[in-house]
């Protein structure tokens, strides 16, 4: 039997496009096919255009701060309108060059929907015709979770429209306590929109250290933003002047936007997963199993739409295995093991590693080294914000298992970090690497002494 194609890739995210770019770029006949736009979420309305509008909102702090420079700065106002076009031209830039990889390379790009009709046959909606492949990548991702029980859902937005508001609210409700919720609180609280966050849990960014969390919920609140937890929302109605958010406690919020960032679904429905019998778990993401195999011998699937860690650099390492995999003869499992992660929130949060509370459990015998300093900036623009940095370390083998620093520039800490992790550092592999001053990264090489201690998981004070 020959094929249409040696691979057909269906979803043109992150890591959708990089497999398929890396196949053809190897000589293989590849199709891929993308129902919105190439780039996936992250490109599109993600983690790029994100981090441009927290650029965008930080602007605002930095006027204040300059003051204590010495400068003077003059009338100061903002447009939504222009920071949306601008954002839209670079993400239209991303987009091209997305396309251009994958035309430079002699892949057949599909600007449609693709669903499976078999395991080898996928058909292309737009066109309504059948192409057949060899292997199959299924790279489709996930959507925003709309949480459709709740009344009033409809009137609410998630991420995928925040980016393309036609006006900046005045005020804004968001439900949720993790990346997507805390980012943007702080992007609409820097614009100036009186920002809301109702969590369901008792801090916010349930997977992270509890220092971060708590001193991000104390940042945050300094720079304006409500943070209620332990609540959810009862309904969401429209009212005269807006929006009515009602709390299970009883409270009611009034706002111009009402935003959902309760995490992701994968886009599995509709896409011909039962004609092909490709297994999903309870969640519908996609079973594969540690290289990216589904229970059909020949489709593959990685990023988000499998459940794993729903991050785009992962979805690229998974789709680089599955090229080395299946088509360099070179057997590769992804690596799942120390991923850094960084939350664009303000002040911003780097992590890579353990949390005190996971290290506890799982090894025990550990020391933890804080600090928490005003950064050297503050000390002139008199802002009241502080940075907080910490290592933990298995005292047993003197590795240092978990980093976690909240304060400005701590996504790029991260990275770096992350390095050494990962190469198995140990403290006082640390603590004689030569300090970089004056910096606030200084303080991850200058922490001698531990700030407490743990022996079999209990605390030495
Ligand atoms: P997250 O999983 O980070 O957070 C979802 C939040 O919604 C959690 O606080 C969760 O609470 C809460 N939640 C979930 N279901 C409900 C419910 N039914 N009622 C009330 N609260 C609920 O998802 P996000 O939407 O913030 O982000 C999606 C994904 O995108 C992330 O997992 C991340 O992988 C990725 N992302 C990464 C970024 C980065 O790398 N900087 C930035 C943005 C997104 P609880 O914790 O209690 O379960």
């Amino acid at each position: 039997m020959t094929y249409d194609y040696d691979l057909f890739v269906i979803g043109g995210g992150s890591g959708g496009v990089r497999a398929g770019r890396m196949v053809a770029g190897l000589g293989n006949r590849v199709g891929i096919a993308e129902e919105f736009r190439y780039g996936g979420t992250c490109v599109i309305r993600g983690c790029v255009p994100k981090k441009l509008l927290v650029y965008a909102s930080s602007f605002a702090e930095n006027f204040e701060d300059a003051t204590g420079f010495g400068w003077k700065v003059g009338d100061t106002s903002f447009d939504w309108a222009k920071l949306i076009a601008n954002k839209d031209l670079e993400i239209s830039r991303l987009e091209g060059l997305y396309r251009k990889g994958l035309e430079n390379v002699n892949a057949d790009i599909f600007d449609t929907r693709a669903v499976l009709e078999s395991p080898h046959e996928v058909r292309l909606l737009a066109e309504d015709r059948v192409v057949t492949a060899e292997k199959i990548l299924i790279a489709v991702g996930g959507t925003p979770h709309r949480q459709t029980e709740l009344p009033g859902h409809e009137y609410c937005i998630t991420s995928d429209e925040a980016f393309d508001l036609k006006q900046l609210p005045e005020r804004i409700v968001i439900a949720g306590g993790g990346y997507v919720a805390v980012e943007f609180a702080g992007v609409f609280a820097g614009l100036g929109v009186d920002t809301t966050i109702v969590y369901r849990g008792p801090e916010i960014l349930r997977h992270f250290d509890m220092d971060m969390r708590q001193h991000l919920h104390q940042e945050m609140q300094k720079k304006g933003v409500r943070v209620i937890c332990d609540e959810t929302f009862s309904k969401v109605e429209k009212t005269d002047d807006g929006l009515a958010v009602s709390l299970a406690g009883g409270e009611v919020l009034a706002a111009d936007q009402v935003m959902l960032a309760l995490g992701r679904v994968p886009l599995t429905r509709q896409l011909g997963m039962t004609k092909a019998g490709v297994e999903l778990d309870w969640s519908g993401h996609i079973v594969v199993d540690e290289y990216s195999r589904t229970n059909v011998e020949n489709i593959w699937a990685v990023g988000d739409v499998s459940n794993r860690v729903p991050l785009t650099p992962v979805a690229i390492h998974e789709a680089m295995c599955f090229m080395e995999t299946e088509f360099n003869d070179n057997p590769t499992m992804p690596d799942h093991d120390i991923i850094a992660t960084a939350v664009f929130s303000q002040p911003e949060i780097g992590t890579v590693g353990m949390t005190e509370d996971e290290a506890v459990e799982m090894v025990g015998n550990l020391n933890i080294f804080k600090a928490v300093f005003r950064p050297m900036k503050h000390t002139l623009s008199g802002r009241d914000e502080k940075t907080v940095m910490k290592l933990i370390v298995d005292s047993d083998s003197d590795k240092v298992i978990g980093a976690h620093v909240l304060g400005p520039d701590a996504g790029e800490m991260a990275q770096l970090m992350a390095i050494p992790m990962k190469m198995g550092a140990t403290k006082a592999d640390f603590d004689r690497t030569m300090a970089v001053h004056p910096t606030a990264a200084e303080e991850l090489v200058t922490m001698y002494q531990p700030s407490y201690s743990y022996a079999d998981g209990v605390r030495q004070d």
